[in-house]
């Protein structure tokens, strides 16, 4: 899927290592506990200090691997400021950490830190029964339905503390670092605002979870908002990047390696979820659930960490889909019902 895409450079940092990727631009690693086992973090060099993009995920690993950073890497400088892309947990995870650690701002989008204060509070019994319905009527049974009561804490794990305050960016915002100009590009659907970041000069784009380069990022309808079209605002994002960027830029992902090619990969990421629409559209031609469409969308077996993402991706299909006039939804009736979704002829 990556053949028209150029890597620059084969190996990632190991962790604890940066490497040079850009002008400015340092490219760190660390470790995630899933199947995703990496996130790529951004250190900038910022005048008399250093500029960090996310943060990774709060492991006692991540903040060892910070801690040597500090120590070897930094030049004797300070970070000055925390920029976060998205709410995500290897995204904000150490953000409240190195904040402090440094007495640093963080910078990001209202919606980003908003959405991580909500998910990184005390879950209550209430939410936990919504999440279980939630799932019920996407067509899981009752023992897998609990994934889902069970989610806000895992997100609490990745993300102990969120800073109590941030300084807000959002789409145009220009960040001036170290004398050069990054704009702030505001994509949707994989995350409520998210900021990825374009220096026109030196032709570089960190892009967050908003572009990969070798997995699609997730799309899924959440929780708190159970009838969403996240698909429609990721499609709508991915054409507003592609009108907002030249073609030669040097992508900086979160996941796997920087590469050059970026509308080639954001012309694949609509084919393929183009490709996928198709797909859910042939599987409806009998009433199906979210649940029944999993064993169509994903032929391996999923874990359950993976179940939840599959599941939401599965609703944005459905309901993107339902959006533009190719399916309507049988809800049964009652609000418990399973909701399911059939082609129209
Ligand atoms: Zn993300």
């Amino acid at each position: 899927m990556d053949g028209s895409l150029e890597f620059p450079v084969a190996t990632p940092p190991v962790p604890g290592d940066t490497v040079p990727i850009a002008p400015g631009v340092h490219w760190l690693r660390m470790r995630l506990p899933f199947a995703l086992n990496h996130i790529n973090l951004w250190l900038l060099e910022d005048g008399p200090g250093w500029t960090i993009v996310d943060c990774g995920y709060a492991l006692d690993e991540t903040r060892d691997t910070w801690q040597r950073i500090f120590a070897e890497r930094l030049a004797g400088r300070p970070v000055r400021r925390v920029i976060v892309t998205h709410y995500h947990p290897d995204h904000i995870g150490l953000a409240g950490w190195l904040t402090e650690r440094w007495e640093a701002p963080l910078w990001t989008t209202e919606k980003e830190w908003l959405h991580a204060q909500t998910h990184a509070r005390e879950p209550d019994e209430a939410t936990a029964a919504f999440r279980r319905a939630f799932a019920l009527r996407a067509g899981l049974d009752s023992d897998a339905s609990g994934i889902f009561a069970e989610r806000q804490g895992g997100y609490r794990r990745g993300v102990p503390s969120v800073p109590p305050a941030y300084r807000r960016i959002g789409d145009g915002t220009a960040i001036e670092i170290d004398g050069r100009v990054w704009r702030v590009i505001i994509g949707e659907g994989h995350a409520p605002e998210h900021a990825c970041l374009f220096c026109a000069e030196t032709g570089v784009l960190i892009a967050g979870d908003q572009i990969l380069p070798r997995i699609s990022p997730n799309i899924s309808v959440q929780t708190q908002e159970p009838d969403g079209d996240p698909l429609a605002r990721y499609l709508a994002s991915l054409k507003k990047l592609r009108a907002a960027l030249p073609p030669d830029i040097l992508v900086l992902p979160s996941h796997n390696l920087p590469f050059y090619g970026v509308y080639e990969r954001i012309d694949e990421l609509a084919a393929h979820h183009a490709a996928r629409c198709d797909e859910v559209i042939a599987a409806c031609a009998r009433p199906l659930s979210a649940a029944g469409l999993l064993p169509v969308l994903f032929r391996r077996q999923l874990d359950r960490h993976q179940m939840g993402f599959a599941l939401g991706e599965a609703l944005a299909h459905l309901h993107y889909l339902e959006g533009q006039g190719a399916l309507v939804r049988e809800s049964g009736g009652s609000a418990d019902a399973v909701n399911r979704f059939v082609a129209c002829h």
